[in-house]
């Protein structure tokens, strides 16, 4: 039990890569504050999962967008749970399209759910961290935010923009005991990606040198590794979880 007696908020935990994370969270010993935005069933089918592994559950609706409901939830973890040990900022969302059909709208959206959020919560999270002088930020970046990508402009900035927030707050927090640290997922089977045609899959397939698409377990794993003691001298790291994709 790497992370027993430990509070973790995991955003976005309702599907997907966060509600694995969560689960494996859980599974060594970390209570969870379940965050969602959309189906409150869902985020409860997590928090189901939590307390199975044996730890608790707290079930937080906030838009990681908004910073009024980042500090309600951040406030309601500490005032629940005692501490914020662990915060994983894995909500985001796709508006693909080529670059001169791009609206202004979907650029600003998905600048603000999956970069401005993580501005928001580490600023919510490091303050009790800081009086807490220890904690672990995880921040899920992309690989295509190291390699770019056609019809994904909004969505690959803010995947950059996360590595370079990952680098600069691991700077800033360092000397407060924090460790902030990202993993860029490749190609990982979930809801986001289902929705691509096959032969687009098929492709990205071929890219794969360990020939196969990544499961939320393989991202959850290693989000468990940075959120222990085990990495306690790592900071400021992006660990490409793609099958061998970038390299
Ligand atoms: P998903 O669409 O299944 O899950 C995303 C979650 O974020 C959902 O639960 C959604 O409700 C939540 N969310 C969206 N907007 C929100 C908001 N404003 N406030 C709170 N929650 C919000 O996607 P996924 O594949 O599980 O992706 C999880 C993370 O991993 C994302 O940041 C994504 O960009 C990243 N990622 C995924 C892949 C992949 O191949 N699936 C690859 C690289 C990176």
């Amino acid at each position: 039990m790497k992370l027993e007696g430990k509070t973790a908020v995991v955003t976005g935990a309702s599907r997907g890569i966060g509600r694995s994370i969560a689960i494996e969270l859980a599974k060594n010993g970390a209570n969870v504050v379940v965050n969602y935005s959309g189906s409150e069933e869902k985020a409860k089918e997590t928090a189901k999962e939590v307390e199975a592994a044996g730890t608790k559950a707290l079930v937080f609706k906030a838009d990681v967008s908004n910073a009024d409901d980042v500090q309600a939830m951040l406030k309601e973890t500490v005032s629940t749970f005692g501490s914020i040990d662990i915060l994983v900022n894995n909500a985001g969302i796709t508006k693909d399209n080529l670059l001169m059909r791009m609206k202004e709208e979907d650029w600003d959206q998905v600048m603000d759910i999956n970069l401005k959020s993580v501005f928001l919560t580490t600023k919510a999270a490091a303050r009790p961290m800081m009086k807490q002088r220890k904690g672990k930020i995880i921040n899920v970046s992309s690989i295509v935010g190291v390699m770019g990508n056609a019809g994904q402009a909004n969505y690959v900035a803010s995947k950059a923009g996360v590595i370079g927030l990952t680098k600069t707050s691991a700077k800033e927090l360092a000397a407060r005991g924090i460790n902030v640290n990202a993993v860029a997922p490749g190609f990982i089977e979930t809801d986001m990606t289902g929705e691509l045609a096959e032969d687009v899959q098929a492709s990205m397939k071929q890219m794969i040198p360990l020939d196969r698409f990544g499961k939320p377990e393989d991202i959850a794993k290693a989000v468990v590794f940075l959120a222990s003691e085990d990495s306690d001298y790592i900071t400021g790291q992006t660990i490409h979880i793609d099958g061998g994709m970038v390299m």
